[in-house]
């Protein structure tokens, strides 16, 4: 690893003052390590945010939930904020590596690393989150779908730092679910997919939100599959269309985790999955 400075300031105003174009931002270094240690990245120096207090707080914001960048993974599955409104949230970050990469491991460096198999990027897409990016002038909200350029390029301008996640209210009759394939416990995901449904008064769906993960460039909605939700009830025909029409939706590659055709019928399997369990919650069955 090449050497470099490292900097360890204690509030968010300071950390922002020291991200020049050759520093970069460090939260719990499970993905930045790795990088400097095989040279992909090799900055001037490393800007460490995990003394700044508070920015790790879980918190009701504005009848949602906003969630600080360095919150980590076992926070966020911990958390009967999460687990009790955003159910889907917490059961990505529950299988994020092993206890010792959860507890180091942070939302906001999941998302920054723009990884399109990220397994905290799907359930935010599917609950309707937006990104929070603070620079030394003040700060942006983004909604997450524009985060994401590319495997490993963000939206983030330089000087930027991801400071929080806002995820909406959750009012009514409303469920969500995240479901994964993985070669082996410790491995990223193959394919991960998040679904969220708001039920009406009759039980059809008023929303829906679809999301998928390591099929494509980016973590991505599954549009179609979601349009043919609307205004269904559940039953075992609209769980199989919105699947069939989420493998249309995705865009995969083969790879040395899987081929292309594996991973579209882990779509279907995921999406039927994921959308039957969103509906057994909405209803309050599950
Ligand atoms: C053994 C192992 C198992 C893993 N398993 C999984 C898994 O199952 N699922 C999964 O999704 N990931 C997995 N990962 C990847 C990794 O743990 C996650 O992506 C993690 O959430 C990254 O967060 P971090 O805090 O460690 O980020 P860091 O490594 O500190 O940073 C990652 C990137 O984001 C930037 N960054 C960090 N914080 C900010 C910020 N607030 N604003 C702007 N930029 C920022 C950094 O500069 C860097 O480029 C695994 C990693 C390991 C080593």
């Amino acid at each position: 690893m090449r050497r470099f400075h490292y900097l360890a300031p204690r509030r968010l105003d300071e950390a922002l003052s020291l991200l020049t174009p050759d520093a970069v931002p460090l939260a719990g270094g499970t993905d930045l390590f790795l990088r400097m240690e095989r040279r992909q990245t090799q900055p001037d120096a490393v800007v460490d945010l995990k003394r700044i207090p508070d920015m790790d707080r879980i918190e009701p914001s504005d009848g949602g939930l906003r969630i600080g960048a360095l919150a980590p993974m076992e926070s966020l599955a911990a958390s009967s904020l999460i687990v009790n409104g955003y159910r889907a949230l917490a059961e990505s970050a529950r299988v994020v590596g092993s206890i010792q990469t959860r507890n180091r491991a942070t939302i906001g460096g999941n998302l920054a690393n723009a990884s399109p198999a990220a397994d905290t990027a799907t359930p935010l897409l599917a609950l309707g989150a937006t990104a929070e990016a603070g620079r030394v002038d003040g700060s942006r909200e983004l909604p997450l779908e524009q985060l994401f350029l590319g495997p490993g390029r963000t939206a983030l301008e330089s000087g930027e730092l991801l400071t929080a996640v806002r995820i909406p209210a959750m009012p009514g009759r409303t469920g969500s679910s995240f479901q994964r394939c993985v070669r082996t416990a410790m491995d990223i995901a193959v394919v991960n997919c998040a679904a969220f449904v708001k039920l009406d008064e009759d039980g059809a769906v008023e929303d829906a939100r679809i999301a998928l993960g390591a099929v494509g460039p980016t973590p991505l909605r599954a549009l179609s599959a979601e349009s043919c939700l609307q205004g269904r009830r559940f039953d075992a025909d609209a769980a199989a269309e919105a699947a069939e029409c989420a493998a249309h939706d995705a865009r995969p590659i083969d790879d040395v985790r899987a081929s292309a055709d594996y991973r579209k019928d882990m779509v279907r399997v995921l999406t039927r999955r994921a959308v039957e369990n969103a509906f057994q919650r909405a209803r309050g069955e599950a």
